[in-house]
């Protein structure tokens, strides 16, 4: 029989949580999600378990981060079964404020210009943030909300959603908010698929065809690792494995900095990364990896 993890519905209850374990000399670990709970998020808490004395996990459909016409109502939702998957992982405390007790009862007009928000910069406005604008604004914001709600002293983010991590340890760092940000791998199905609450929505043949993201960051890798360090070359290699795909729509391919997510010509010194989406169906995927190191002769 496992302890059932405790429910917190406002920022109130949780900080008087985090306070009381603060004070009992615990560090506390928060673990950012958005709940339909897959082995992606179980692996970030698991992390946060083995590094922290208490561990928190918030489930929040955060509606500023997404945009107009995007999927924050069909977005999978299913508390019961992400609360059991959390006390078997050994969570202390979940976090699942509604849409009020985080913006205000007032909330139902998030755009008007009223209320506070935090800018992501430069970094937030590139790729995802391009195609989606003001997500990374609605996800710096709530992510400041759950720190400040939560108080922790690490929070856990998945690489797979690699810009965000970006975007949110700069934000951390800048904001002085004494907040240490950890990454972690991304967990993947066992064709290579990206673990996402999103793949839910996918059809069988978009679900297989959505294969195709992992298989061409594989081919452009195994590029790199070959010793080519000319970018087009290796973006080429990777449209190539894309177009086999109909059913998938490419929205970006870019070998980037993987610090400053600024685009490259070429491998150097520097660590680099792909980065990906695509739409497939009615559903938008992201994933990314990491190149080898290539050293210049
Ligand atoms: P989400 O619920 O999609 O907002 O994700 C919550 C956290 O889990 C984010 O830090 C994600 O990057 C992370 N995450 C989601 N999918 C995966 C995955 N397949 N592997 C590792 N981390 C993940």
């Amino acid at each position: 029989m496992v302890d059932e993890a405790l429910v917190a519905r406002t920022p109130d209850e949780i900080r008087a949580l985090s306070y009381e374990w603060r004070a009992a000399g615990k560090t506390v670990g928060l673990v950012p999600t958005m709940g339909a709970l897959h082995e992606g998020h179980l692996s970030l808490v698991r992390k946060a378990r083995s590094e922290c004395g208490k561990v928190i996990v918030s489930v929040f459909v955060n509606p500023t981060q997404f945009g107009a016409g995007e999927d924050f109502d069909t977005y999978p939702r299913n508390l019961e079964n992400d609360r059991e998957l959390l006390s078997e992982a050994g969570c202390d405390a979940i976090f699942a404020p509604g849409v009020a007790e985080m913006y205000g009862e007032g909330s139902t007009d998030l755009s008007s210009g009223e209320r506070t928000f935090v800018e992501a910069g430069r970094l937030g406005d590139v790729f995802e943030g391009k195609d989606r604008p003001g997500h990374f604004r609605g996800v710096a914001t709530v992510v400041a909300m759950l720190m400040g709600a939560a108080v922790p002293h690490r929070a856990y983010f998945g690489e797979k959603d690699f810009q965000q991590l970006k975007v949110i340890g700069r934000m951390a760092r800048e904001l002085h908010m004494g907040v240490e940000i950890v990454g972690c791998p991304t967990v993947r199905e066992s064709d290579g698929l990206a673990m996402s609450s999103r793949n839910a929505n996918l059809g069988s043949e978009e679900r297989e065809a959505a294969t195709v993201l992992h298989r061409s960051l594989e081919a452009g890798a195994k590029l790199a690792a070959d010793g080519e360090k000319d970018v087009s070359t290796i973006l080429r290699r990777m449209r190539g494995v894309l177009d086999g795909e109909p059913l998938v729509e490419p929205k970006y391919v870019a070998v980037v900095d993987a610090e400053t997510l600024e685009a490259l010509e070429s491998l150097g010194e520097r660590s680099a990364r792909i980065l990906i989406a695509a739409r497939v169906g009615s559903v938008r995927l992201i994933d990314n990896i990491a190149l080898p190191f290539v050293r210049s002769e």
